[in-house]
């Protein structure tokens, strides 16, 4: 079936279903580890990938199958791996494109465990990586090396949403043979299509917006048939890190409403951040939807809205924020994001306390940060559970 000739909705809804033979309108769960042949000699030709077909639910499941078709639609790529999480989805990439020898250039602003994976583990088996601040396009230009062999992002940045120009790094690395890798979680398809400028593979947590009501664990990878569909599929059937069929239905079911949710979050959000700016207490606001952002035209650009984290800076530092963090009602006090939940969080003792405090106060992560990922409750009920009257000095 080709998908590509309908609209993202449709798709998001659609693509990638193959109904059985029992006429079922919702995507059946197939919870079975092997598959069963008509007879020996289709079961050597698909163990030979000579014909296509289930083998073994370690890397072939209909249900799995599925999804990864569905968001390969949404995101405009030839081929889709899902995987056991997103950073299953990190790990396979580099497992399946990388080998001693290479260098690997990231943003600065990255994942926490992305980071560490990156420089702890990974730079044991002889990849080199380096960090660079994430909007400064010379130092990207400046670290660039021979044996660079990826380019790693993040957009908008997590917690102080920075706009990475995804067009400008794909046209910068043209005479290279670096590859443009971007981690779509805080966007999703429905507000960022990176390949459409230039990236070369996409990363997701289908933890967070993808499922978007907090219930499953998983990532994908999405890209061209010869590094996806190939080179990291084969990491995924001889190491296995799979997504479960079950994980693969409840993330099928969350793209159904993508767009809906990604919409409804970011005028919330929008909301917040505004309102958030013309409070006592409130140093500064950061979302790429203000106006004020350093990088707002760009974000204007590069997406559809503006998504849903919101964070801010408040008067008297990290007690003030801890107060304010706990005086919420309604607010899930979590690290968490991307769910129907509105969560919040302390990034310095969190997300960012394996940082140093120099490379947190390097990258603008101050002990008076709040991050807010606003989810779908009423906009006002958010803003009055936020007890900014808490954080005088
Ligand atoms: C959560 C997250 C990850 C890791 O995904 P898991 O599903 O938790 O393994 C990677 N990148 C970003 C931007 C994330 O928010």
């Amino acid at each position: 079936m080709d998908w590509d000739r309908y609209g993202f909705n449709t798709r998001s809804v659609r693509a990638g279903q193959v109904r059985t033979a029992e006429g079922e309108n919702a995507e059946p769960i197939f919870t079975t580890s092997s598959f069963v042949f008509k007879d020996a000699a289709q079961a050597a030709a698909r163990f030979a990938q000579e014909e296509e077909g289930n083998v073994y639910s370690r890397f072939t499941n209909p249900t799995v199958r599925t999804f990864e078709q569905r968001l390969a639609s949404l995101e405009g790529g030839e081929a889709c791996v899902a995987t056991a999480s997103g950073m299953a989805a990190i790990l396979a990439t580099c497992l399946g494109l990388l080998q001693a020898g290479d260098h690997v250039l990231s943003s600065r602003s990255i994942f926490g465990a992305t980071r560490i994976l990156f420089k702890n583990i990974l730079s044991r088996f002889g990849v080199a990586f380096d960090f660079v601040c994430a909007t400064d396009l010379d130092a990207w230009q400046q670290a660039i090396r021979p044996e660079t062999k990826i380019l790693y992002l993040e957009t908008p940045a997590n917690p102080l949403t920075e706009i990475i120009d995804i067009a400008a790094l794909a046209e910068m690395i043209k005479s290279h043979q670096a590859l443009l890798v971007v981690d779509n979680c805080f966007c999703t398809p429905a507000l960022q299509l990176p390949f459409t400028m230039g990236a070369d593979l996409v990363i997701h947590s289908a933890t967070k917006y993808l499922d978007g009501q907090g219930r499953c664990i998983g990532g994908a990878i999405v890209g061209d048939e010869e590094r996806v569909g190939d080179k990291i599929f084969s990491i995924l059937r001889s190491a296995g890190p799979t997504m479960s069929p079950f994980n693969a239905w409840v993330f099928l079911k969350g793209l159904e409403t993508l767009d809906l949710r990604m919409r409804a979050i970011s005028k919330s959000a929008d909301e917040l951040a505004r309102w958030l700016t013309l409070q006592p207490n409130v140093e500064r606001v950061f979302y790429p939807g203000l106006e004020s952002h350093p990088q707002y035209e760009l974000a204007q650009r590069q997406q559809k809205a503006a998504g849903g984290i919101v964070s801010f800076e408040v008067t008297g530092g990290k007690e003030a924020a801890w107060r304010l963090i706990d005086a919420t009602k309604i607010l899930s006090i979590t690290a968490n994001l991307g769910d129907t939940k509105t969560t919040i969080t302390h990034p310095a003792s969190t997300t960012h306390s394996k940082w140093s405090p120099e490379e947190r106060s390097e990258a603008g992560i101050g002990d008076n940060l709040v991050r807010v990922a606003v989810g779908l409750e009423e906009v006002g009920d958010i803003c009055a559970d936020l007890r900014l009257d808490l954080c005088a000095e």
